[in-house]
């Protein structure tokens, strides 16, 4: 049987020694529980464990799953995003991770202009720049920060990657060191109302390779809540 409450408490203690190795301090690290395809009760329960972030993929989904979650989670939207369906995040959740075109995020601060409120994101970086992935390439990085920072409500928090990838967690630390300098490079330019503090790397498979480069926020689902049982 699927116990969530040991899993998570399992993962929590791999991303403290993950932080112990690299010299960081595990409250600059926070686990996101990815419960995509997952119901809303193992939401609940996770939660009654003392896990308060969920992260989300597919915005159908969300929509039915969080008016059913009874607790108080803190929404993180992970997933790919058509922009003609932002308005279905809009207020509901914490934080975008993967923006990472200009049309995109022009939705996002139309939407959240209309409820008034700030809305945190994080750029999505491909960074093994791959074909098939989405993501702004490394090399127009720094024009997607410097023009989504111009827009009113979006407030730039860090970066976010999903690597390509490896059955060796170690072969994927090169991108996770990559991202660690590419959001240094963009936090030297000191653009007002841009923050790098965070850094959304690291799965079930790599998350303590992530934690020992840099990652602020791990999102990890199949190490938490078993085997997806794939969409479509
Ligand atoms: C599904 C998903 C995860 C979690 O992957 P696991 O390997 O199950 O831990 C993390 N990030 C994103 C963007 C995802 O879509």
């Amino acid at each position: 049987m699927m116990d969530i409450a040991a899993n998570i408490a399992s993962i929590r203690q791999r991303i403290g020694a993950a932080c112990r190795r690299a010299g960081r301090c595990p409250a600059e690290v926070r686990l996101i529980a990815v419960s995509k395809v997952k119901p809303a009760e193992q939401i609940d329960a996770a939660f009654a464990s003392g896990q308060q972030l969920f992260g989300e993929s597919y915005v159908q989904e969300f929509r039915d799953k969080s008016s059913a979650v009874q607790s108080p989670v803190e929404w993180h939207f992970l997933g790919g995003l058509q922009s003609n369906k932002v308005k279905y995040l809009r207020g509901r959740v914490a934080m975008i991770h993967s923006v990472d075109r200009i049309s995109l995020a022009e939705e996002i601060s139309r939407q959240w202009q209309k409820i008034d409120q700030p809305i945190n994101v994080l750029l999505q970086v491909n960074i093994g720049e791959e074909k098939q992935k989405s993501g702004c390439l490394p090399g127009n990085l720094e024009t997607l920060v410097r023009t989504v920072a111009e827009l009113p409500r979006i407030q730039i928090c860090g970066l976010m990657c999903l690597p390509p990838h490896a059955d060796d967690a170690e072969e994927v630390r090169p991108y996770f060191r990559r991202m660690r300098d590419l959001a240094g490079e963009i936090k030297q330019l000191q653009l007002p109302g841009v923050s790098m503090a965070e850094l959304s790397m690291g799965m079930s498979g790599d998350f303590e390779v992530a934690v020992e480069e840099g990652a602020t926020l791990v999102r990890v689902g199949t190490a938490i809540f078993g085997e997806r049982i794939k969409k479509g």
